[in-house]
């Protein structure tokens, strides 16, 4: 459900004339707000309305029916950690499958591991791909790796045509379960990726926030825990224009080779030309990987209840 004010854009708050503000049944009774400075886009697809504008300080910002999806100056938390924290688990990740993130942003980190040799990614809305590539080129420069192929489809029906075994790892950056992300948090899709990996191969996924959204979260991980035989964990971090202010990560591997989350077990060269042509890391390291995995009590004892 779309959240219109008066003229009808979408999260462009007339409470406040000049800001934005993310109002959605996914959080009620709250909403964060930005400045805006300047609106720079504004579209809609088949699929969503898409809008970028200048915040006053968090840079450009995209926006997906009313919802923040990155911002210029905090999008390397989560690009970073829905990234790195599954790669770094896993040695030598060769062939890893992107469901969403268009922007970019998270092709522009799984290059980042040099020993991948294969990128796909499946992004439902061109729109948003275009979008990126005109207004955030700092993200949307993963597409310019040649390991990376890029499909314009459902995720759901990208992955149901996957041969069994075929990826390392898969990364689910998706938007929220409203829209056309909804089935991406369903036991049918989680089936079919496990079905995509490797025998002791990973999977992380936007999943969303224990402040907001435990009952969601609590549905995932029972459904990984049916389907994923290796390990299932919820890492969590801060985003701060991400409602609450966290967003959490689920994290599985399917049986075979053992693996531990908790602790890397490869770091990224930083000192490769790829590397050094995007910049340092601005968030993930080592020590913010394994404290990724420690929750506040209310959210590990749902999450770790068996
Ligand atoms: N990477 C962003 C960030 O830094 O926060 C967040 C999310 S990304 C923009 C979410 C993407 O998932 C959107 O581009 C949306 O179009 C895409 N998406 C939603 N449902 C999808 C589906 N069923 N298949 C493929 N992509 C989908």
């Amino acid at each position: 459900m779309e959240t219109e004010n008066d003229n009808g854009t979408p999260g462009i708050s007339s409470v406040i004339p000049g800001w934005f503000s993310e109002i959605s049944p996914m959080w009620p009774g709250e909403a964060h707000s930005l400045k805006v400075e300047k609106i720079l886009f504004q579209g809609k697809s088949d699929y969503q309305d898409v809008m970028v504008f200048q915040s006053a300080t968090y840079g450009k910002v995209l926006v997906l029916d009313g919802v923040i999806q990155l911002t210029e100056r905090d999008e390397c938390a989560y690009q970073e950690m829905i990234t790195h924290l599954p790669l770094s688990s896993i040695p030598n990740p060769k062939k890893v499958l992107v469901i969403g993130g268009g922007d970019g942003g998270v092709l522009r980190e799984v290059g980042r591991h040099s020993s991948v040799e294969q990128i796909d990614i499946c992004e439902i809305d061109k729109m948003v791909v275009d979008v990126s590539k005109q207004f955030f080129p700092e993200v949307a420069i993963g597409y310019e790796d040649p390991r990376v192929t890029l499909h314009i489809g459902d995720g759901v029906a990208f992955l149901k045509a996957v041969p069994k075994g075929t990826y390392d790892a898969v990364i689910v950056d998706s938007s929220d379960p409203i829209g056309p992300a909804q089935e991406l948090f369903e036991k049918p899709f989680f089936q079919s990726v496990a079905n995509a990996l490797r025998p002791g191969g990973v999977v992380c996924t936007q999943a969303e926030s224990i402040w907001l959204h435990m009952h969601i979260i609590e549905d995932i991980v029972a459904n990984c825990r049916q389907i994923f035989k290796g390990s299932v964990n919820y890492a969590w971090t801060t985003v701060p224009t991400y409602p609450s202010g966290v967003i959490g990560f689920m994290l599985c591997s399917t049986e075979g080779p053992s693996v531990d989350f908790k602790n890397p077990v490869s770091s990224i060269d930083t000192n490769t030309d790829y590397n050094k042509a995007r910049g340092p890391l601005k968030f993930y390291n080592p020590e913010i990987h394994t404290a990724a995995f420690c929750l506040p009590a209310f959210a590990k004892k749902v999450i770790d209840a068996k």
